[in-house]
This record gives structure tokens, C-alpha cells and sequence, in this order.
């Protein structure tokens, strides 16, 4: 069977070995690293190429040749689940993310005519991305650890199978929570954008667990704004507000009292149906000084630069209120 090609040949040819960072060469469903010292084949699935470097990441380029469950599982497993949680209302919203996708926009424009994005954690549409999606002239390469919908390539931040230099913009949304070592993705995130290069990140703060084993860190604003601290902020602050965090303490505080499967669909349903309605708070909140230290989730968007942001200067940047 002939691989699908899933993005044009020009970002392709930027694909690199993760291992190595050589080029790669692919002959029918294989793709090799052309470096002899390394010699490693990656596999491609349906067309998908999966270039994993097993020596540092937590999955295994078999977990995707035999489609084990990963971050999200498989979509198919899934189905049912999704269907169940569209019948009751949620309890999150994203205030900000498409205001932001709107301005990544525009700044990715001002600096390419053709904008090239890798979206990292893209297996299904971000919330808020379609903005950047409906504009033609932005291209993305949307890459997960898990398939989905929309996954044109595995491969995990960590090491990111690109050479340097490749990208106008790369995306991490919801995704840096879930990687083992944020500060080497974001050191990867750097190296392949270009110079000026635009990332835009969403992370969590006040969330309890979601992921399951695959979740390993929360960031305060100015805690994330240290991971980017060889970028340039063109905006920063709450992308989800604290009446989205008060709400899933409160789901998660009923779901501690049970361990069964069907008990805690229950307390789901009945969690969600007596606090979605805290997330409209947040319309409210999201840019109010105390949000900086309540909030669900902050974000960060920024230009790659070679200076970096000292620690003495971070600490002028905090805009909460502090103690009570
Ligand atoms: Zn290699």
C-alpha cells in the first residue's frame, strides 16, 4: 500500500531522526535515519509516519504499530464515551483561546505570507483554533502521541523530529501539564522555530488530574512564563478562569468518594448539572488581577529570541494580589 502523504513535500524534507537530528529516507511504509552510527527505522501506520525516540520517551513506537491506548486512546474505544459526554453540559470553557488564535494569526502574517505552524498535541482541534484554520494561508502540521482525527504525525515534544529552524509558529495547547519535562519541550519548541518565530501555549494550573498516568506538572503564570523565558511575551495571562477551576474541584471532590465505573459516571452527571454554570463567571473574572492567582489555566504567546529572561526580572512581572 502506497503511504498516504499527509503534508506537503516541502515540510517533509524537513523531517529529521529524533534520535540524531539527521535526515531520514523513506522506502515504502519505512522510514529510516540515514546516519550510519544510528541506522534507526521508524515505522509509518495508515500513512502516519511515527517517529518516536524510544531511548527518552514514555511510549514505544510498538504502542503505536499495535494501537495501545495512549493519551487519548483510540477513537474508536472512545465513540461511546464522547457521545455520553455531549448529553450533559460541561463544566470548562475556554474564555481567550480564540482572541489569541485570532492575534497568532495576525502575527504570524505580518511575518511570512505563507506561515508555516507545527501544532504539538493536535490530534483533534484545539478549542478556539479555528480561526487559524479557516485562513488558507497558514499551513499546519498537526502532531500528537495519540491518533486521532487530525494526526499527521507522532511524535512527542520532547524530541521533536524537525529540523531547526522550521517553523513560523508552533502551538502547545493543554499539553506541557502532560509532558514529564516541560523545560526540554519548550528548549525543543525554540529550536525549531525560526528566528522571530511565534509559539502559542496553553497550560494548566488550578486542574485536577485528567490524562490519567500521563499528566505530571501544574504551572502558576509566572511559573509558565519561566519556561518561556527565551521568548519575547507578546501577551500572557488566564486562558480558563477560577469559576472553571472552582467547578472541577467540586466534580473532583464528588469524584473522590468512588472508584466504581458506573458510580462515577453518576457523580459525573450530577457534578456537571449542578456547576456548569460556574464557567460563565469567567467572562466576568478572566481579566481581573486576582484571576492571576485563581485561574484554571493560563497562556502565553511570544516571539523566539537569544536572550533570556533572568529570574530577578521574572520577579518583577508578578500581576496577581498576593496574600489575602
Ligand atoms: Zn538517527
Amino acid at each position: 500500500m502506497q503511504s498516504r502523504i499527509l503534508f506537503p513535500q516541502s515540510v517533509q524534507q524537513l523531517l529529521r531522526c529524533p534520535r540524531c537530528h539527521a535526515r531520514l529516507t523513506q522506502a515504502g511504509q519505512q522510514i529510516g535515519c540515514t546516519n550510519s552510527e544510528c541506522a534507526t527505522n521508524y515505522p509509518t501506520v495508515d500513512g502516519i509516519p511515527v517517529l518516536i525516540n524510544e531511548q527518552s520517551s514514555v511510549f514505544l513506537i510498538d504502542d503505536f504499530v499495535s494501537r495501545r491506548e495512549t493519551f487519548f486512546g483510540n477513537i474508536g474505544e472512545n465513540r461511546l464515551k464522547r457521545m455520553a459526554l455531549r448529553l450533559i453540559p460541561t463544566n470548562s470553557k475556554n474564555i481567550k483561546g480564540r482572541t489569541n488564535y485570532g492575534r497568532m494569526s495576525d502575527v504570524l502574517l505580518r511575518q511570512s505570507s505563507s506561515p508555516l505552524v507545527l501544532v504539538i498535541g493536535g490530534s483533534i482541534l484545539g478549542e478556539g483554533m479555528e480561526s487559524l484554520l479557516s485562513n488558507a494561508a497558514i499551513a499546519l502540521v498537526e502532531s500528537d502521541v495519540s491518533f486521532g482525527p487530525r494526526t499527521m504525525l507522532i511524535c512527542d515534544a520532547h524530541d521533536i523530529p524537525f529540523e531547526d529552524g522550521s517553523f513560523d509558529g508552533v502551538i502547545v495547547q493543554a499539553v506541557l501539564e502532560h509532558a514529564v519535562d516541560p523545560y526540554r519541550c519548550c528548549e525543543e519548541i525554540h529550536r525549531v522555530l525560526k528566528e522571530q518565530g511565534v509559539v502559542y501555549a496553553e497550560t494548566s494550573f488550578m486542574q485536577q488530574v485528567h490524562g490519567g498516568r500521563y499528566d505530571f506538572t501544574r504551572f502558576t503564570h509566572l511559573g509558565h512564563r519561566r519556561l518561556f523565558r527565551r521568548f519575547r511575551e507578546i501577551d500572557s495571562g488566564a486562558v480558563c478562569g477560577p469559576g472553571m477551576a472552582l467547578a472541577w474541584s467540586y466534580q473532583y471532590f464528588l469524584l473522590s468518594f468512588a472508584t466504581s465505573r458506573s458510580l462515577r459516571v453518576l457523580l459525573r452527571v450530577f457534578g456537571s448539572l449542578t456547576s456548569f454554570y460556574l464557567k460563565y463567571f469567567d467572562h466576568y473574572l478572566i481579566n481581573k488581577r486576582g484571576t492571576l492567582d485563581a485561574a484554571s489555566a493560563y497562556y502565553f504567546m511570544g516571539t523566539k529570541t537569544e536572550e533570556v529572561l533572568s529570574d530577578r526580572d521574572l520577579m518583577e512581572l508578578y500581576k496577581g494580589v498576593g496574600s489575602p
